[in-house]
C-alpha cells in the first residue's frame, strides 16, 4: 500500500503566518511518520492579493524551518484547465446553474426574509451558462457528515446553506473548487488543514461526490480530513495580522533557531504523550499522532516559545553556536542576514575575540538578536555613556572609579585578580562587590547589566579599559 499522499497549500497573500507554519509541519510530520509524501501547493490564483515576493517567502520559510516537500511546489494557477474540466462536468451534470442575481438583489431579499444568504431564486429558471456566476445546487435536504479525524463527525445539515457560487459572472473559479479539484488531480489521501476551513468541507464533500458521479471523469476517494485547531493569543483570540506578531520571518529575523520554532509549533496543539516536549525531529516524527490533536484552540505563547528557544541556544555545541550567530555579528559573509546590522563598523569585528566571549554569551540569551548588544562594547572604539549614565558615576561611583584606575594599572590582567582588586577597593570604602562592580562596568561597557564584569575586562584588555575608566571620570568631572 503506497503512503498517504498530504498537502500543504498555503495561499501568498501576505507573510507566511505562523499559523500557517503549524499546517505545514503538520502535514510534513504525518508524512514522515507514515512513509507518505508530503507535497507543496501553492494556491496563487488569488490575483488581488497574491504577490510573488509572498510565494518566494514561503518557500524561503519553509526551507529555514527544514520542512522539504517531496512533491512541488505546484501552482493552482497552472491547474486551471483542470478546473474548467471540472465546471464543464458539473455543469453538464446537472449540478450548477447559472445566475444573474446581483450582489445588491441578494442582499436585498435577504434582508426582507431576515436571513442571510442565497434564496434560491435561480434554481429553476434554467438560465444559459453564460448567464451570470454558477452556483452549486446543494440537496435540499439530508445532511453532509464530514468524518474529521480529529474532531470526529461533524453534521452539516443542508437546509443550512445556500446554493454557493463557483464560478464568478467573470468567469473566475473560486478557491472552493480549485482547491478540491487540485486535490483530485494530486492525489491527495489526507486534507490537514486550518479549523477556519471547516465550514468549506461539506461544500467539497458535495462537490467530491458530484464529480465523482459524473460521466467522463475518474472516480476519486475523498479524502480524510483533519481540521487543526485554531491558534489564539494571550486574550484567546484569534491571532490577528495586525495585533500579534504572526510572521514567520519576524522570529527568523529575531534569532529564534529553526529546530527551536519547530518543536515549539509541534506544541500547538499536540503534545508527546510522555516524557519532555523538548524533542528532537526524530522524536516528533516517531511519536505525533493526528488522532491526539487536540480539539481546543491553542495559544500562540511567546514568552514559551523564547524559553525553549533559549534552551535551544544553550545546548548548540561551542562551533554550532558560532555558526548560527554568525549573520547577526559578522553578517557581511553570511548569505542571510537580519534587518539590522550589529551596532560596531565591520571592520572591528574580531572573530577571535569573539570566539572566547561567545561561551557566556550562549548561556545568557534566549534569542540570538540578543547578542550583538551584549558583546558591542567589544568591538565599539568608545562606549556611549548617556546623561543618567553620567549621572549614577557621581559621588561614589567617580570615588571608586578613581581608586581602580590607579589599581588596574600594574594588577595582573585575569578575571580572577580583576575581580579581587574590585573587591579589596569596595572593602576599603566599606562596600559590597556588587557597589564597586556597578560604576564599573557602566564605564566600561556602557550598560547597568551584561556578561560577567571581569572576563569582559579581561578580554577587553587593560589599555582599553582603563581608557573608558579615564574617559568616563572626564565625563563626571567635566
Ligand atoms: N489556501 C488555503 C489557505 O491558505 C488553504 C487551503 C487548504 O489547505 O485546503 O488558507
Amino acid at each position: 500500500v503506497p503512503g498517504p499522499r498530504v498537502r500543504f497549500a498555503p495561499s501568498p497573500t501576505g507573510f507566511f503566518h505562523v499559523g500557517s507554519a503549524r499546517t505545514s509541519l503538520f502535514n510534513w510530520l504525518y508524512a514522515r511518520q507514515q512513509g507518505g509524501t508530503f507535497v507543496l501547493r501553492i494556491e496563487d490564483t488569488d490575483v488581488e492579493r497574491g504577490r510573488e515576493e509572498w510565494k518566494q517567502g514561503i518557500i524561503t520559510a519553509m526551507e529555514w524551518l527544514g520542512l522539504h516537500a517531496d512533491e512541488g511546489p505546484y501552482l493552482q494557477s497552472e491547474l486551471a484547465p483542470d478546473h474548467a474540466t471540472a465546471v464543464d462536468a458539473l455543469w453538464a451534470n446537472g449540478h450548477l446553474y447559472a445566475c444573474d442575481c446581483t450582489r445588491e438583489e441578494v442582499e436585498a431579499r435577504s434582508s426582507a426574509r431576515g436571513r442571510p444568504g442565497y434564496d434560491g431564486r435561480c434554481r429553476e429558471r434554467g438560465l444559459a451558462r453564460d448567464a451570470g456566476a454558477l452556483r452549486f445546487r446543494v440537496p435540499a435536504t439530508g445532511e453532509t457528515v464530514v468524518h474529521d479525524l480529529i474532531r470526529g463527525d461533524v453534521v452539516f445539515p443542508h437546509d443550512a446553506f445556500d446554493d454557493f457560487v463557483v464560478v464568478r459572472s467573470s468567469g473566475v473559479v473560486l478557491y472552493t473548487l480549485a482547491n478540491l479539484v487540485d486535490d483530485r488531480m494530486i492525489n491527495i489521501t489526507h486534507v490537514i488543514r486550518g479549523e477556519d476551513l471547516l465550514p468549506t468541507t461539506p461544500k467539497q464533500v458535495l462537490m467530491w461526490e458530484a464529480l465523482n458521479a459524473c460521466a467522463g471523469i475518474d472516480d476519486v476517494p475523498l479524502p480524510r480530513y483533519a481540521h487543526l485547531p485554531m491558534l489564539v493569543n494571550e486574550q484567546r483570540k484569534k491571532l490577528s495580522k495586525r495585533r500579534d506578531p504572526v510572521a514567520v520571518e519576524s522570529y527568523r529575523d529575531q534569532g529564534y533557531l529553526p529546530d527551536a520554532f519547530v518543536n515549539y509549533l509541534a506544541l500547538l496543539g499536540w503534545s508527546p504523550k510522555d516524557g519532555p516536549e523538548t524533542m528532537t525531529r526524530d522524536r516528533m516524527v516517531a511519536e505525533f499522532r493526528l488522532e491526539d490533536v487536540s480539539h481546543s484552540p491553542a495559544f500562540f505563547d511567546v514568552k514559551k516559545l523564547t524559553h525553549l528557544n533559549g534552551e535551544y541556544v544553550r545546548a548548540l555545541s561551542a562551533a554550532g553556536f558560532l555558526e548560527a550567530v554568525a549573520p547577526w555579528v559578522a553578517p557581511s559573509g553570511a548569505t542571510w542576514r537580519p534587518p539590522s546590522a550589529p551596532p560596531w563598523p565591520p571592520e572591528s569585528f574580531d572573530a577571535d575575540l569573539f570566539a572566547r566571549i561567545a561561551p557566556l554569551v550562549q548561556e545568557r540569551v534566549a534569542t540570538l538578536g540578543e547578542v550583538p548588544g551584549l558583546v558591542a562594547f567589544l568591538f565599539l572604539d568608545e562606549v556611549d555613556l548617556d546623561e543618567s549614565a553620567v549621572a549614577a558615576l557621581r559621588g561614589a561611583g567617580a570615588e571608586v572609579l578613581a581608586d581602580l584606575a590607579a589599581r588596574l594599572i600594574d594588577v595582573t590582567w585575569t578575571a580572577d585578580e580583576l575581580k579581587a582588586v574590585c573587591a579589596a577597593v569596595g572593602d576599603a570604602r566599606g562596600l559590597k562587590l556588587r557597589q564597586t562592580q556597578a560604576p564599573l562596568r557602566l564605564a566600561v561597557t556602557g550598560a547597568s547589566v551584561g556578561l560577567p564584569l571581569f572576563e569582559s575586562m579581561e578580554l577587553l584588555g587593560r589599555e582599553r579599559v582603563l581608557a573608558r575608566v579615564e574617559r568616563a571620570l572626564a565625563r563626571v568631572r567635566g
